[in-house]
């Protein structure tokens, strides 16, 4: 059994007075690959910020390696987990080498200059995740695919144990989805990451995650592998729309039914 490395109890949480999240409870493993999924509304977004210190639930509670996240001291908190937001609107011009190495800043202290070490990790960054060679070029003037994988970059410059990747394909074409997908799924391989994604793309989850969270309005209706997870009954309930199910490569594919 792998270690928990966080574990949400009872999370409820509210934007005003209508409740998003009804007494959630999960356990995330250390290296698990999850994909996040539900319809438009689920609550999907919700959650990511709740697990990335962004929103506080009203009630339950959270613990990051056994310590509850409200003992933790923020910035090692912030070094431990990093959420990448949908969309990264950056209204000023920051060059992409910068935007990396600004995932150093909770390694630093207040007034101090990034150091040698820094650069080497922010460098490094960039060489996995394929965006050296815009190094110089502004975050405004590169291509959605591209801005994708600088923000990967800037948060593996946080050197994280935890990604939360909120629709990290959304809006790329197929080759751009698959290519970060496939540096998502080397650094949880090679690097022990653990990752949570969510996701819209049922086929592309189902391949690349190892465990998938179906949430509807606010609750985990399933949780398991790909195989338990997506089975006709539950999706054509929580999407509201008949399914058919494939089976090829030991993977599940998912297609509306589209019947004349
Ligand atoms: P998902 O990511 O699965 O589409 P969200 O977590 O974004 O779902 O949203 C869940 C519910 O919370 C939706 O009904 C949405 O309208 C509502 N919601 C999301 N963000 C806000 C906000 N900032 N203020 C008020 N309601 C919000
Ligand atoms: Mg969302």
């Amino acid at each position: 059994m792998t270690p928990e490395l966080m574990k949400l109890e009872n999370i409820s949480f509210a934007y005003e007075t209508s409740p998003v999240l009804e007494n959630l409870s999960v356990a995330i493993q250390e290296q698990d690959f999850i994909g996040l999924i539900g319809p438009n509304g689920s609550g999907k977004s919700t959650l990511l910020k709740i697990m990335g210190g962004i929103l506080e639930s009203d009630s339950g509670s959270i613990q990051f390696k056994e310590s509850p996240i409200s003992k933790i001291n923020k910035k090692l908190f912030a070094q431990s987990v990093s959420w990448i937001p949908q969309d990264h609107p950056m209204v000023f011009p920051f060059k992409v080498s910068e935007i990396v190495l600004m995932g150093r800043h909770p390694y630093l202290s207040p007034l101090s200059f990034e150091s040698s070490e820094d650069f080497e990790i922010s460098r490094r960054a960039m060489e996995t995740t394929m965006t050296s060679q815009f190094a110089d070029r502004y975050f405004n003037e590169i291509s959605g695919g591209e801005k994708q994988r600088v923000m990967i970059a800037s948060a593996l410059a946080q050197n994280p144990e935890m990604m939360l990747l909120d629709e990290p394909t959304a809006a790329l074409d197929l080759k751009y989805q698959v290519q970060i997908l496939k540096i998502l799924k080397d650094l949880n391989t090679a690097h022990k990451m653990t990752l949570i994604l969510a996701m819209h793309d049922l086929n592309l989850a189902s391949k690349f995650c190892n465990r998938l969270i179906l949430l509807d309005a606010g609750k985990i209706v399933r949780d398991g592998s790909p195989q338990q997870v997506l089975e006709k009954d539950i999706l054509e309930q929580v999407y509201d729309v008949e399914v058919d199910l494939d089976y090829k490569d030991g993977s599940i594919r998912v297609h509306p039914a589209i019947r004349n």
